[in-house]
């Protein structure tokens, strides 16, 4: 049975656009290894698109004395590994896999898919596809959260995806969590320090958040339908 790792999101933040993600375990002399030598994955990542398919790569590599060969490849940090996904809109895909749905498929059958979806990309994407592991191959639907306001509380607050979740292709949603968490505990600490009003600093934390953050989500939004439109061509991506 295969492992349900993303259950549906709620459908009002359904986008449309989905595609496969898989991961492909880069060991000394394997070909993975070159590809990553010869390619721009040397830098850290690939991105490679045409008008409605997109296909993004990025390395996790370790040193031989980090690795632990004896853990599961599909959950452990401590392998080394090339992340990999292939998007499209889910019409396009659902037409594709002949009526069958394709949260059914099997991680062969997904990387066939994918191959398929980017059969006129560079030859070594191809190969990448096909060196990955199919145990590691999920169907994932790409969602984004929405601007939306609330009353400030003094019991609860957000930050990171829980509040501005968004689609992966500006590649700023584990940096904004992050900024997130620091602005957070400083006004925290000053609450602590200077005696200042909770409720006041957390609804400036909360509209500076906004500000920082809902334009890149609304951008990264943008990015991914322009990059999975099929019309796009005369498009700047
Ligand atoms: C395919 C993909 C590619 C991405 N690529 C990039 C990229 O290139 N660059 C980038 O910056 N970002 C990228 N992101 C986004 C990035 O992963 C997220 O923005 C980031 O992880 C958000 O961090 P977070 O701490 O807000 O949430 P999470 O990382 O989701 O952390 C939330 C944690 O809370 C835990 N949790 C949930 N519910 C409970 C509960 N009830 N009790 C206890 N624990 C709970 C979860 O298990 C999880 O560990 C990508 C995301 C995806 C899906």
């Amino acid at each position: 049975m295969r492992r349900q790792f993303f259950p549906n999101h709620d459908p009002r933040i359904i986008t449309g656009v989905s595609g496969v993600v898989a991961k492909i375990p880069v060991t000394p002399g394997s070909e993975a290894e070159s590809i990553i030598q010869r390619t721009p994955l040397r830098d850290g990542m690939i991105m490679a698109a045409k008008p409605g398919r997109a296909f993004y790569a990025s390395r996790h590599i370790l040193r031989s004395d980090q690795e632990r060969l004896d853990e599961d490849f599909l959950w452990s940090n401590h392998r080394s590994y090339i992340y990999w996904v292939v998007n499209t809109s889910l019409a396009d895909v659902q037409s594709m896999a002949e009526g069958q749905s394709p949260y059914t498929l099997s991680g062969d059958q997904l990387l066939r898919h994918a191959c398929d979806l980017v059969n006129s990309f560079h030859p070594d994407i191809l190969t990448l596809i096909r060196q990955s592991d199919p145990a590691t191959a999920v169907w994932l639907d790409f969602n984004s959260g929405e601007p939306i306001e609330w009353e400030t509380d003094n019991q609860i607050t957000f930050l990171g995806d829980s509040i501005h979740g968004m689609t992966p292709f500006v590649g700023a949603g584990a940096l904004l969590a992050i900024v997130d968490g620091w602005k957070l505990s400083k006004i925290l600490a000053n609450v602590v320090h200077d005696k200042v009003n909770l409720i006041d600093v957390i609804k400036q934390y909360e509209v500076e958040m906004r500000e920082r953050t809902f334009p890149i989500m609304q951008r990264a939004l943008e990015r991914m339908y322009s990059l999975t439109d099929p019309n796009a061509a005369k498009k700047q991506i």
